[in-house]
């Protein structure tokens, strides 16, 4: 019978860190501000060991995580590399190929769910943030912050706890970001980088997951298809942020935001109360409590909506649908 794999403390993989010669860092496939954040403040950690570190990602970086990078990303770990994986809650969602030819040696995470399958592992779901444990293993090893580590870090923590606003929000995630500062970062600066990217397609096909939003009586659901990629120029991962404007309604508790890809869709669910956690690992998705992701194969929006509003049927109340059964 194989151990029961084991959590480890930061101490144990902070000596871990210290004996790496050559180390690989990547993240979790469509990758996201924590996801490069706490990618890049590792690699900076472990050079500042005096090992050598490189990013790779096997998928192009999202162009406003660009500036942080400390490397062209490499499409694959190299061979002689240990590969160390953060933000990443399972290791069919690593960003590089892994299985087989490089063993996932440490699995750095703040995910619930992450069934540790590092040969360490550093879980801690009450971290804001990945990139909040890996400033826990800076200070664990007293290396001190320079602004660019800073500003990784930074946009990890900011970006997943949606500017400071979410539930996982935390006295420890302030003062680290006390700490942030001191080190250099200047959050307008930040902000004017990951925030102030956008464009005019990406507003038109927000304006249109706006457009599209039906309201269930305690549920938002809203989708978008082909059809809007078209006619607004823009992509799907353009259409990612609505999920956060949709939650902007009164006496909303689940939100969701279904996008077309190819060959099905994909889906966003946000909570104030209800485990959607639980609702995307039904689907064979996963997250966070409240805040979760799946994606159906072989499935319009539109059907992927259906199929949606059956579960939530259960767990909300959706006004008149609870009555009618279907979404019309
Ligand atoms: P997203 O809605 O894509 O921003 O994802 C929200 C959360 O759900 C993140 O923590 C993701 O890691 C997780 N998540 C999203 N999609 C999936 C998926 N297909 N499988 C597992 N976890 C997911
Ligand atoms: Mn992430
Ligand atoms: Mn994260």
């Amino acid at each position: 019978m194989q151990a029961k794999a084991k959590n480890n403390t930061t101490r144990e993989v902070a000596d871990f860190l210290k004996g790496l010669e050559r180390a690989a860092v990547t993240t979790h496939t469509g990758a996201d501000g924590d996801a490069i954040g706490s990618a890049v403040a590792l690699v900076y950690l472990v050079r500042s060991l005096g090992a050598e570190a490189v990013f790779c990602h096997s998928e192009p970086v999202p162009n406003y995580l660009r500036w942080l990078l400390p490397n062209e990303p490499l499409t694959e770990c190299p061979p002689d590399h240990d590969l160390l994986v953060v933000d990443t809650s399972r290791s069919d969602r690593v960003g590089v190929p892994h299985e087989d030819v490089h063993p996932v040696r440490l699995n750095l995470d703040h995910h619930e769910d992450n069934p540790l399958y590092g040969e360490f592992n550093l879980v801690d779901a009450k971290a804001a943030a990945s990139a909040q444990i890996v400033a826990a293993l800076y200070a664990e090893l007293k290396v001190a912050l320079d602004k660019q580590a800073a500003q990784a870090i930074y946009t990890g923590v900011s970006t997943d706890t949606g500017g400071f606003r979410f539930r996982n929000v935390s006295p420890e995630a302030h003062e680290l970001v006390a700490d942030l500062l001191r080190a250099g970062v200047v959050p307008a600066e930040v902000n004017d980088r990951i925030n102030r990217t956008g464009t005019v397609q990406q507003l038109n096909i927000v304006g249109a997951s706006m457009a599209n939003a039906d309201r269930y009586g305690e549920a938002i659901v809203s989708t978008v298809d082909k059809n809007d990629y078209q006619r607004t120029g823009a992509t799907e991962i353009d259409s990612k942020e609505s999920i956060d404007r949709l939650r902007n309604v009164a006496g909303v508790e689940v939100v969701a935001h279904l996008r077309e890809i190819e060959g099905g869709t994909k889906a966003s669910l946000r909570s104030e109360s209800v485990d959607v956690g639980e609702i995307a690992r039904g689907f064979g998705g996963g997250g966070h409590r409240l805040a979760a992701g799946y994606t159906t194969h072989q499935k319009t929006p539109q059907e992927a909506k259906e199929e949606l509003l059956q579960v939530l049927k259960g767990l909300v109340n959706l006004g008149d649908l609870d009555n009618t059964g279907s979404a019309g």
